[in-house]
């Protein structure tokens, strides 16, 4: 019998809980495997989760494994209506997981990644996860530096702006292991993953590490997302860049939520006498309403005649929003506050607001 039991075990650790690469012994989930008098197998599991599609999964996946294997008269799955305690894994709180990746470095996927965060999280249980082994940028963006406190095994995450956070730069002194080989990198990544108590999160916003190579098809294959957001430069629009982010994403069957366009404009502001009765001017063609009090703004396109509109319906994805270039946006990277606390009133602050509605409403 307990030979029996232990083979029954071992065919389970084949089976992965949904959306993850662990299986379900090693998640914990699986409380008691007996027989009852009528030799009929029993399997009782115990799942914090509510997701019905999670259990059909599991149990599904049972019947079929188990069934090859051995030759029970019935095999009853049985969820535990109250589990007495909670499973190891933290993510299954998470609502909605989404990645922001970007073909290139230094495209501005991080700032969007936390811009969009803080603008998530003023209605919503926001985390975002610095994923970004070889250049974390989450320590100087919010200005944090100290190493997370660990608990049970679990790295608590750092919360400030409303938001819980973490990076590998919280424990690697942001030295980046830039020696690190693929694979290494991807499992490291997981299992970073895996360990960080977020506790409920209606959105965990992935900052992925610039690229859609090996590691990055790892990351997304093992990690069950919601969707992805592309982030990509005006320029890089009509090129190869986004269709190898949506090709990449394709291959795993996740959806693309939309692509964002940043540095699209320049964000300029000046300024005239008051005395000159200015009301408005001309710049490039175009007419700039001059405020009462001197002050005139406007955007100038520098990539003139690309239509990200008209780029992203002819690879058939939503541009979710454009982010101009705004010297205030990058001096807030290097401060530690998020460009959208500092400048609620801001241009490119209304545009973060309204990528975040469109996402929240898919
Ligand atoms: P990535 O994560 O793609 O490598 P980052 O978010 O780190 O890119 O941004 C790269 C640099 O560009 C940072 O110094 C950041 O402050 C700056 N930056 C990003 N977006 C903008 C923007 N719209 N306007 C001005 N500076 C920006």
């Amino acid at each position: 019998m307990e030979n029996l039991i232990e083979n029954i075990t071992s065919v389970l650790k084949s089976i992965k809980y949904p959306g993850f690469s662990r299986d379900i012994i090693s998640f914990g989930i699986v409380k008691k495997i007996h027989l009852d008098p009528d030799k009929n197998l029993i399997i009782e599991i115990s799942l914090t989760t509510d997701k019905e599609e999670n259990k059909k999964i599991i149990s599904d996946s049972i019947h079929e494994k188990i069934s090859k294997e051995f030759n029970f008269n019935k095999i009853n799955v049985i969820f535990l209506d109250n589990p007495s305690e909670e499973t190891n894994s933290s993510q299954e709180k998470i609502d909605k997981i989404i990645a922001i990746s970007s073909c290139k470095g230094g495209v501005g996927k991080s700032t969007v990644a936390l811009n969009l965060a803080c603008e998530l999280a003023s209605n919503y249980k926001v985390g975002l996860l610095d994923l970004d082994i070889y250049g974390p940028s989450l320590p100087t963006l919010i200005n944090y530096h100290e190493q997370p406190r660990i608990t049970e095994d679990l790295m608590l995450p750092i919360e400030k702006f409303g938001i819980k956070f973490m990076s590998f730069g919280f424990i690697n002194n942001e030295n980046s292991p830039t020696v690190w080989r693929g694979p290494m990198v991807s499992r490291m990544t997981q299992q970073f993953f895996e360990n960080v108590q977020w506790g409920e999160l209606d959105y965990l916003i992935l900052d992925l590490p610039p690229g859609t190579g090996d590691i990055q098809l790892t990351l997304v294959q093992k990690i069950k997302l919601f969707g992805a957001l592309i982030v990509t430069t005006p320029q890089d629009l009509s090129n190869v860049d986004v269709r190898k982010g949506s090709d990449m994403f394709k291959k795993v069957n996740t959806p693309i939520l939309g692509v964002i366009e940043n540095m699209s404009g320049l964000s300029l502001t000046g300024r005239v006498e008051t005395s000159s009765n200015i009301k408005d001017i001309i710049i490039d063609d175009e007419k700039i309403n001059v405020n009462p009090d001197g002050s005139f703004s406007f955007v100038y396109n520098i990539f003139q005649g690309k239509s990200g509109e008209s780029e992203s319906s002819r690879l058939k994805l939503p541009l979710l929003g454009k982010i101009n270039i705004d010297s205030k946006l990058s001096e807030s990277c290097d401060t530690g506050t998020p460009f959208v606390k500092e400048y609620p009133e801001s241009i490119v602050r209304q545009e973060f607001q309204k990528i975040s509605e469109k996402i929240v409403q898919i």
